[in-house]
């Protein structure tokens, strides 16, 4: 039987410009990158940051970084490096360890997997129940991933009026079975970071593993508080905090797949290494989930966090600062738009009780824009970054365009929100 639909294998025999004309043929309808029309997705502070992190991908496009300890000392020494910028920078103590994964899905995986392993070997878990994760209804699907790969329930905290964790309400759903609780900086879709401090303090009392998902904040909220925004503290400073995850390749500026997450107690760390010992090829030890890994992602990282340095995220932070108050502005100056958050960094999420948010997103993808949505509350959502900058009078524009046409035709639109 042939299925019509499925692509044979190919006879080979291409040589690159015929392939790289096919590839642009290919692409050349999918969402350019640099245009500032896509909500998410791509991150970017300046051009040549940009390219430095392009060209030191490719000068190590060969290298496997799982082998770095053996084969490439040079890989791992970067490596090594990147892991101390983060600890430094969110305030881990002298024992605080590491690891460099391929993404903020990998990093929340071993922080999940170290914070069940910790409550399993305490020995207060009731038998015959299942072990359950306690977290904001914000915290990211990530979550839900490891939870199903580790056999472990997920239960779901509502949010207070300005779209941070419900404390009280997320105390509330505590047992002797939770091994671990979750506060974003910020949460995906509303771009607020939840109060760690006060979720630190029930972790305490409750003496739970509470994990920071700092996978779009890492990298930059630390450069937003040092520039005087009064950005709430989330890192290692809150006593309760046991490890974050935090992605280079969003607000790090770096390229894909990068991401790291760090533990405060090195221990901790070796709860999610794996080790298997007796095998015919010998020992085999990765701190990751994967196996091999591009060592161009360390290299790229490592030459993008020594190129921008603590001037360059700073001056990478004012930019998006300023951007984002500039958007917000515009946003504001629209009858009946309305912010549903106030932006903890460039996260902006905002909608209408006047008119269908969504007839309006559904407008905007016919003038050429992707829009990102959230259900609940029905509205549009935006992760800012450098490209958005020059883009912002077409799309406040094209806004404004769109919301006249939803109010004068009362349009109605029955998208879904797909992340
Ligand atoms: C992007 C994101 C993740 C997951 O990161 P990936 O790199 O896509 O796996 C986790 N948490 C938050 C808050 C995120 O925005």
């Amino acid at each position: 039987m042939t299925n019509p639909s499925r692509a044979t294998f190919p006879p080979g025999g291409r040589a690159w410009p015929d392939l790289q004309a096919e590839m642009a043929s290919r692409t050349a309808g999918d969402a350019d990158w640099r245009s500032g029309r896509t909500a998410i997705f791509f991150f970017m502070a300046d051009e040549e940051a940009y390219n430095v992190g392009k060209r030191a991908f490719m000068e190590h496009f060969s290298e496997n970084a799982l082998g770095a300890a053996r084969a490439y000392p040079g890989i791992a020494a970067m490596e090594r490096d990147v892991i101390d910028y983060g600890l430094d920078l969110m305030h881990a103590p002298d024992g605080g360890r590491g690891v460099f994964t391929t993404g903020g899905t990998e990093s929340i995986l071993l922080g999940v997997k170290s914070a069940r392993d910790r409550h399993r070997a305490s020995g207060k878990c009731q038998p015959g129940r299942p072990l359950n994760i306690v977290m904001p209804v914000t915290a990211h699907p990530a979550f839900d991933k490891a939870a199903i790969l580790m056999d472990v329930d997920v239960r779901r905290a509502p949010l207070r009026l300005d779209r941070r964790c419900d404390v009280d309400a997320l105390r509330a759903l505590l047992d002797e079975n939770t091994f671990l609780i979750v506060g974003s900086a910020p949460c995906f879709p509303h771009g607020v970071i939840d109060p760690i401090g006060d979720i630190g303090a029930v972790a305490l009392e409750r003496d739970i593993w509470l994990h920071v998902d700092a996978c779009v904040g890492g990298w930059v909220a630390p450069f937003f508080e040092r520039i005087g925004r009064g950005t709430p503290v989330f890192d290692f400073r809150h006593e309760a905090v046991r490890s974050i995850s935090a992605d280079l390749h969003k607000f790090g500026f770096a390229p894909k797949p990068s991401s790291t997450v760090f533990f405060r107690d090195g221990e901790d760390l070796d709860r999610s290494t794996f080790r298997l010992g007796h095998w015919p090829s010998g020992m085999y030890t990765t701190a990751t989930m994967s196996g091999s890994r591009p060592a161009g992602a360390v290299a790229g990282a490592w030459a993008v966090l020594n190129h921008l340095g603590a001037s360059g995220y700073e001056r990478a932070a004012r930019n998006l600062a300023e951007m984002t108050d500039s958007y917000v502005a515009g946003i504001r100056a629209i009858p009946d738009l309305e912010l549903w958050a106030k932006p903890d960094v460039t996260i902006l999420n905002f909608g209408s009780k006047a008119f269908d948010i969504y007839a309006v997103a559904e407008r905007m993808r016919t003038r050429g824009w992707i829009p990102g949505l959230t259900s609940d509350p029905r509205g549009m959502h935006t992760m800012l970054s450098m490209q958005h900058a020059p883009v912002r009078e077409t799309w406040l524009a094209d806004m404004a365009a769109c919301i006249d046409e939803v109010r004068a035709s009362q349009a109605k639109s029955d998208l879904a929100a797909t992340y």
